[in-house]
């Protein structure tokens, strides 16, 4: 067992405040990651507002974590302690259906188990997100990190990038292709960089002028801007 410091929302209007917890002692299969980032991400705010109307609540939200393994299970294989890690939005499923057995995990048919907010599968204890210091996850459910990167700007890569990649790979995007992106925010931007690097002609399409700006190129993401206009019969 680990007693771990992170942030917690008690209730659906209050601020975070800190918050003491345990975590499960590591399985065989375990690996216990020392967190260094977490993002912030849109479905944080959601769901520490109840938003969905699925709170649970302390709530400690974070599902764009990146750390270093600390200890591991004696039956990993993937890591050992030092790695870098990551983890993203899920933590669990049962890894039987076909589902599972199709590495689509997030389409479990029992329903994977969420990195935050949702329950363990075994013991039904709240599971904890990634505001917090400390956190144990199969090693199946857990990335490995490159030591040449950017920590702070990998972990949004677990939720915002992840989101946006699958479906540009899942299309084979690619030179020749042109892809309209909209919106400049948490994912659109990685959208946009996804695209332009898989050789796409990329289309930012926003109402606000100094996001068009940021998304063109020389500004680092490389798209071309069409303005959407607020007001019906504006001259384009
Ligand atoms: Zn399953
Ligand atoms: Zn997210």
């Amino acid at each position: 067992m680990y007693r771990v410091h992170g942030y917690a929302a008690h209730n659906d209007h209050s601020n975070l405040v800190p918050f003491n917890f345990e975590r499960r002692a590591p399985g065989p299969h375990d690996v216990v990651i020392d967190i260094l980032y977490s993002g912030v991400c849109h479905s944080d705010l959601h769901q520490v507002r109840n938003d969905w109307g699925n709170a649970i609540y302390p709530m400690v939200p974070g599902h764009e974590i990146v750390g270093r393994v600390s200890a591991v299970g004696s039956e990993v294989r993937k890591f050992k302690v030092g790695d870098l890690a990551g983890v993203g939005c899920m933590v669990d499923s049962c890894r039987h259906c076909s589902a599972c057995q199709e590495d689509l995990e997030q389409y479990c048919e029992h329903g994977m188990t969420v990195t935050y907010n949702g329950q363990e599968r075994d013991s039904g204890a709240p599971t904890y997100g990634g505001y917090s210091d400390l956190i144990v996850v199969d090693e199946h459910f857990v990335v490995k990190v490159s030591e040449r990167l950017d920590l702070k700007a990998v972990a949004p890569l677990l939720c915002a990038g992840i989101t946006t990649y699958s479906p540009l790979r899942h299309w084979k995007v690619g030179p020749g292709h042109k892809v309209g992106v909209i919106g400049l925010g948490g994912l659109g931007h990685m959208g946009v960089k996804f695209a332009k690097a898989m050789g796409a002609r990329v289309v930012m399409i926003t109402t606000s002028p100094d996001k068009g700006r940021d998304a063109q190129p020389g500004r680092r993401r490389g798209a071309a801007v069409h303005r959407r206009r607020r007001h019906a019969g504006a001259r384009q």
